[in-house]
């Protein structure tokens, strides 16, 4: 399963550590980060459910970068 969100962050580099930070989530099966979209899209593994996913995707970009956002 796929699905798209709406992100706020500052630069492409903070856009980059937010990817790197999703990627590495439990449930996550890829994450691409579009910086001059500010958009989020993620595969979700097998199963995973994505809101509770999303919340720790959430949380993990958070640590590498607080003045981030994701549209939930
Ligand atoms: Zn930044």
């Amino acid at each position: 399963m796929k699905k798209s969100y709406k992100i706020e962050v500052d630069c492409a580099n903070c856009a980059n550590k937010m990817e790197q930070a999703a990627k590495k989530t439990e449930g996550v099966k890829d994450a691409v980060v579009n910086f001059m979209a500010l958009k989020m899209n993620v595969e979700f593994e097998e199963g995973a459910d994505p809101k509770a996913v999303m919340q720790q995707v959430l949380k993990n970009c958070k640590k590498v970068e607080d003045d981030c956002e994701i549209d939930l």
